[in-house]
């Protein structure tokens, strides 16, 4: 680790104004530590954001779900407006790696991070998610571009995800038995107007499963695997075998919604 300042502003116009230079916001650190431990990230200053308490609040809108960009796993899972909004939410945070994950890992620092493997990008895809920042608001379908890589600019901070309210969600994912990371991760919402169907792990991306959702709302056949150009292949899972979990991943959510598949 090279040497940094600490800063720990105690609001959010406080903490924009100590970004500055080569920053790195600090969220709960699952993975900026690591990364700036071992050197693959360097930063002369970390603009902590723990005592953005403003940031954590969970809040049930109309027909949005509104969660703080510093809300740790565990509220997600265990908050009780989250549970009767869309309790399939609920479900995938406490299905996050381990109690030491989701007691500080935050929604804002995995989408920003944007693992392609994370779960929560998927959800934010299906369930046609708000990104709130100190810059303006990003659609899910545009903030999502790619492993690792996001809509956010230097210095941009999340504030709060936007969920919008479905009739029904689920997650489904097949996880690393280490990590919990999803080797594929499939997620289903039905609105009024039809289903969208977010995948994560199964590519290089989160992305959406427009093929899936094609099918769904038209009554036509369901794809039995993901068809994708871009299929992740490591040491974990060949690129054919994520593809066919993506299939029954899929299936299982529909199935856990009651949505004919
Ligand atoms: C052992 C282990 C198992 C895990 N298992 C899973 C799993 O099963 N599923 C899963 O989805 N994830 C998993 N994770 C990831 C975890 O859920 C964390 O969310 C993720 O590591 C990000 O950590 P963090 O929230 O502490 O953010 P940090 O590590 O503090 O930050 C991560 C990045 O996001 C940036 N950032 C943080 N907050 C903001 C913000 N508000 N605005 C803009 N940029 C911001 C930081 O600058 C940094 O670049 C796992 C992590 C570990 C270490």
């Amino acid at each position: 680790m090279t040497p940094f300042s600490l800063h720990r502003p105690d609001t959010v116009e406080q903490a924009l104004a100590a970004f500055a230079g080569d920053a790195a916001w600090l969220a709960g650190g699952h993975t900026l530590i690591p990364a700036m431990k071992s050197r693959l990230r360097q930063v002369e200053r970390l603009v902590d954001l723990s005592k953005l308490h403003a940031l954590e609040g969970i809040e049930h809108m109309g027909d949005s779900l509104l969660v703080g960009a510093m809300a740790r796993h565990v509220s997600v899972a265990t908050s009780p407006v989250v549970k009767a909004a869309i309790p399939g939410l609920a479900l995938l945070a406490g299905g996050i790696g381990d109690p030491q994950v989701r007691n500080k890992g935050t929604l804002g620092g995995s989408i920003a991070n944007n693992d392609p493997a994370a779960d929560y990008p998927a959800a934010l895809l299906a369930l046609n998610a708000l990104v709130d920042t100190s810059r303006g608001t990003h659609a899910a379908d545009d903030y999502f571009q790619g492993m690792f890589t996001t809509a956010l600019e230097d210095g941009e901070l999340i504030t709060a995800v936007r969920f919008a309210v479905p009739l029904a969600f689920h997650y489904a994912k097949i996880r690393h038995p280490a990590s919990r990371y999803a080797l594929a991760g499939v997620a289903v919402a039905r609105f009024a107007d039809g289903h969208r169907v977010g995948v994560t792990g199964a590519t290089s991306g989160a992305l959406r499963w427009t093929q899936a959702e094609a099918a769904l709302n038209s009554g036509g056949a369901l794809p039995a695997v993901l068809v994708h150009d871009d299929l992740a292949a490591d040491i974990h899972a060949s690129a054919q075998y994520r593809a066919h979990l993506a299939g029954v991943m899929l299936k299982q959510a529909l199935a856990a919604i009651g949505s004919a598949g």
